[in-house]
């Protein structure tokens, strides 16, 4: 069943078949900054399903400056209303969608939240969903353990230093 998203403006318009998950809400403070919300919720949806519909010309790129190692934090955002757009990487199997955007019921729920150590204090996650820190999202994903004087780095850091 086709899913259908926007931006605010309407001129740029995207659809998928398939949610694949998962639906993430990650309060990093890049996805803040970029949804200026508390967090930003993306749903993982399969790419080979997903096309740009309309817009497409009006899609302009940020890249954000690096943290801790490439790739760079990637934004696409539609040019005339400043949305922020999925941002498709060739190479993957899936691609992520600022779940704000969809005009659909995607019939997929929100399964935790991600970077909860920058929830802002005027924040708080009030729902049951398990809530992955960096040290056990990183363990989740990579099998990785994070060093015990690993320090969080924030991009707002970064423009203070210069
Ligand atoms: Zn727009
Ligand atoms: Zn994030």
């Amino acid at each position: 069943m086709t899913t259908h998203g926007s931006c605010l403006c309407g001129a740029v318009r995207f659809v998928f078949e398939e949610a694949a998950g998962p639906f993430e809400i990650c309060h990093c403070n890049r996805c803040r900054k970029l949804s200026g919300a508390q967090g930003m919720p993306a749903i993982s949806v399969l790419s080979n399903g997903y096309r740009m519909t309309q817009g497409r010309e009006l899609i302009t790129s940020y890249s954000a400056p690096i943290l801790y190692g490439p790739p760079a934090y990637q934004s696409q955002f539609c040019s005339k209303c400043g949305s922020p757009l999925p941002t498709p990487d060739p190479g993957e199997e899936s691609v992520e969608i600022p779940a704000g955007l969809l005009d659909d019921d995607p019939r997929w729920l929100p399964d935790k939240h991600i970077f909860t150590e920058f929830v802002p204090s005027w924040d708080r996650i009030s729902d049951d969903l398990p809530q992955y820190d960096m040290k056990r999202l990183i363990l989740h994903r990579e099998a990785r353990v994070l060093p015990d004087d690993f320090e969080l780095r924030t991009h707002y850091d970064d423009v203070q230093g210069t």
